[in-house]
């Protein structure tokens, strides 16, 4: 394994906070101030990890997705697409649309990405900040389909075992990558694989 992903380890084992049972906070690299060095080693994993796979778009959720998706498609030489979310109920032809709950606040929301920026013959890969139970995947995975497109891989910074989201994708015989492995946040003490 990469030197890289033992320095994400140190630091969520030294920065992470545990909120209730099962929320594991990083805002002080990941989700609010984002360590951008850090960022670049795990890009370079990413691109280790997907080596010889042919990706042309990466492909994310706002917001927390964002910062993260651009520095890891510096190294694919892609461009990176985010699915917007959104509450309007009636979009026009003009996007393709699927259903996500959301993990942290239990509500449904839309995601939505135009129809003029992925389509057949693109070769996806989605980045993302955490995988739990995979619902925000599983939209993504609706949109790839919708478009024609080839899911070609899944890369999370951090996956939490516990919630069994990466089970089922890597049961449907997806390419899943996630560089940090969370077994248990059982009584606040973060255990990593
Ligand atoms: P899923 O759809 O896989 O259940 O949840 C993934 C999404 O929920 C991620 O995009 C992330 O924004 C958010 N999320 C899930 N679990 C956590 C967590 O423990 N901490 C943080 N900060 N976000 C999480």
């Amino acid at each position: 394994m990469g030197q890289a992903m033992e320095l994400l380890k140190e630091r969520i084992r030294r920065d992470g906070k545990v909120k209730g049972t099962d929320v594991l906070k990083v805002d002080s690299f990941l989700n609010h101030q984002m360590d951008v060095e850090l960022f670049a080693e795990i890009g370079k994993e990413f691109k280790r990890r997907f080596a010889g796979c042919e990706i042309n778009k990466i492909l994310t959720i706002e917001a927390s997705g964002i910062g993260i998706a651009c520095v890891v498609a510096q190294y694919f030489h892609c461009p990176v697409i985010f699915a917007k979310k959104t509450q309007t109920k009636n979009i026009a032809g003009e996007v393709y649309t699927a259903k996500v709950e959301s993990f942290t606040h239990g509500r449904v929301y839309d995601i939505i990405v135009a129809k003029e920026f992925l389509g057949p013959g693109d070769k996806v890969l989605l980045i993302d900040d955490f995988l739990a139970n995979g619902n925000a995947a599983k939209g993504i995975m609706e949109l790839v389909k919708q478009a024609g497109a080839e899911l070609v891989g899944m890369g999370f910074i951090i996956e939490k075992a516990f919630q069994h989201g990466g089970d089922e994708l890597r049961e449907q015989g997806i390419h899943v990558e996630s560089l940090a492995i969370i077994e248990s946040l059982d009584n606040c003490e973060i255990k990593i694989r």
